[in-house]
């Protein structure tokens, strides 16, 4: 499995955003491919949308047919990395001091590892589940899916037929709290759902003009103090299920006041470490202003001037969102959606979540499974148009030290192996009993 996730992260699967310089995904899927068919399987590969946008799907036949099948979907490429500010090359996959270090370590090629060694092993054991397993491995994930996911649900339902549950990123990690006796314990906490994600291009148009002018209707002026009025903004508080459960579960184990309507509970969350990054995200929608351009000589006056906001909305939060935009923008600006995803929220319950619950108990007996919102989008927003529901639960034991949320995207990115070792066997566990 270690040697598996080390040479999926040796696969450049930079994906920039941009069709024409994103690479990789057709051999790293072909590779995938491969090592499900030398183990047994019959695969189908798929290029969705555009040439080598590569993804791989195999099927295990489970014991009983007339359940849902489940799906265990992993996305194969990765944000680009610049090699230079890294302590080992991005691209090695290197296994060095107890981790697996490279671009994808941990979003998500630890997953994919993780499903690649028990789909092979299942295979080669002549083991049957208790109901179909259907394994998918997927491009443009960190795009939004438009040429995987999205593309896939749109143009290959058939890949899905009979599925009717799915886990993929992004979950299943600990997350170690002190408890009220003061002993420490981790939490596993457990995506049950997503906020929407949608980038906006804003737009406002002046007069152009002599740059030794008296100022008047300056496109530029008037953008920049919309995107300033947008930046500086909080949206309100609004506690979804999925906030609620996971602020009072944290609560009831650590003692924490997590009071939503509490004074300061962004103070308290902090203690729960890197963590409240992501959990304080989810308490509100928010609009960062991300890119900015406008003017070609310093001594013009444009006639438009540009900048992308990226909006990540709760559930049932849009129109109340959009309404409260157009207030901040103002008269003047244009706005178009440049990309817009849906929401995604599910219930922490029934037999997968039961599943994973003993799964985890069964390797961590100190070990409690919560559930959370994700601030972040996955391919779990394409999936559940098909009325698949969704979870994240790639499972990893995390030494308290590491700054886990930090690692996504960023530098020195890495797994300690002991986590994927513990991950494995957590999820071998869920698969036999799901
Ligand atoms: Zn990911």
């Amino acid at each position: 499995m270690v040697d598996l996730v080390s040479k999926l992260i040796q696969f450049d699967t930079s994906n920039t955003g941009e069709p024409a310089t994103t690479k990789g995904e057709r051999e790293a899927a072909e590779w995938v491919a491969a090592r499900l068919e030398e183990a047994g399987y019959d695969t189908t590969y798929v290029e969705s949308g555009g040439p080598g946008r590569g993804n791989v799907f195999a099927r295990l036949p489970g014991a009983d047919p007339s359940r849902g099948a489940l799906l265990l979907h992993g996305h194969l490429d990765v944000v680009p990395a610049e090699p230079e500010d890294w302590s080992v090359h991005p691209f090695s996959g290197a296994v060095v001091d107890g981790y697996v270090w490279g671009r994808g370590a941990i979003d998500m090629k630890d997953m994919v590892g993780m499903l690649l060694a028990l789909a092979r092993q299942y295979k080669r054991e002549g083991t049957v589940p208790p109901r179909d397993l259907v394994f998918a491995f997927v491009a443009d994930e960190e795009a939004g899916g438009k040429y995987g996911s999205q593309w896939l649900v749109e143009h290959r339902p058939d890949l899905f037929e009979g599925v009717t549950e799915a886990v993929g990123e992004v979950g299943g990690f600990s997350l170690s709290v002190t408890n009220k006796e003061g002993e420490e314990r981790r939490l596993y906490l457990v995506e049950t759902a997503e906020k929407g994600m949608g980038w906006i291009r804003l737009t406002a148009r002046g007069t152009a003009g002599h740059g030794s002018f008296l100022p008047e209707d300056n496109a530029v002026t008037r953008l920049a103090g919309a995107v300033a009025r947008v930046g500086a903004h909080t949206f309100p508080l609004v506690l979804t299920d999925a906030v609620r459960e996971f602020l009072g579960a944290v609560t009831d184990e650590t003692g924490l006041d997590l009071d939503p309507e509490g004074p300061d509970l962004s103070g308290h969350l902090a203690k729960l470490g890197t963590i409240s990054r992501i959990i304080g995200a989810t308490l509100r929608d928010t609009a960062n202003p991300t890119m900015l351009d406008a003017g070609y000589k310093a001594n013009v006056i444009p006639q438009t001037a540009h900048a992308v906001l990226d909006c990540r909305v709760l559930p049932g939060r849009q129109a109340a969102f959009e309404r409260e935009l157009d207030e901040l923008l103002g008269p003047g600006i244009e706005r178009e959606w440049i990309t817009k995803l849906e929401p995604y929220e599910t219930t922490f319950d029934g037999h997968l979540v039961d599943a994973m619950n003993a799964a985890i108990l069964a390797h961590d007996p100190q070990g409690k499974t919560v559930p959370y919102m994700l601030s972040g989008g996955t391919d779990a927003k394409a999936f559940s148009k098909l009325g698949i529901r969704c979870f994240g639960f790639a499972p990893l034991q995390l030494p308290p030290e590491l700054d886990f949320a930090a690692l996504f995207h960023g530098i020195d990115e890495r797994v300690p192996v002991d986590a994927l070792l513990f991950g494995t066997r957590v999820l071998d566990h869920f698969l036999r009993n799901s």
